[in-house]
């Protein structure tokens, strides 16, 4: 299981850069380069502008510095079966609105 480090400030899962979920998906299956993936577990931050509403949302729900990554991006180096074995992974995607606009940076083609 990954460290997980996520840049993306406009997700209702996204805590201080922390995610709260226990797993999340990364899509990309045929892709070759970081801008290809996508965190396919990207919701977007409803309810005005305000971070603190959200937080108060999400009691109860810490977000941890760890989560499972069932990842589709086959073509990744640390990919193994659908899952994600680097040791720290990073998900940035800034003003994302749509999961498509995220990405795992960590990302790294196994192809020569
Ligand atoms: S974009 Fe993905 S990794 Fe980042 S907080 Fe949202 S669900 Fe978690």
């Amino acid at each position: 299981m990954p460290d997980l480090r996520c840049t993306v400030q406009t997700c209702t899962h996204n805590q201080n850069y922390y995610c709260n979920l226990d797993s999340i998906v990364v899509g990309g299956n045929s892709a070759k380069k970081a801008d290809e993936t996508s965190c396919d577990s990207f919701e977007e931050r409803k309810g005005g502008n305000s971070y603190s509403n959200a937080y108060s949302d999400m009691a109860g729900k810490e977000a941890s510095a760890k989560s499972d990554v069932d990842c589709k991006a086959t073509d990744c180096m640390y990919n193994k079966e659908c899952q994600c074995h680097a040791g720290k992974i990073s998900v940035e995607g800034g003003n994302a609105c749509h999961c498509q606009e995220t990405e795992c940076a960590t990302f790294k083609s196994g192809c020569a």
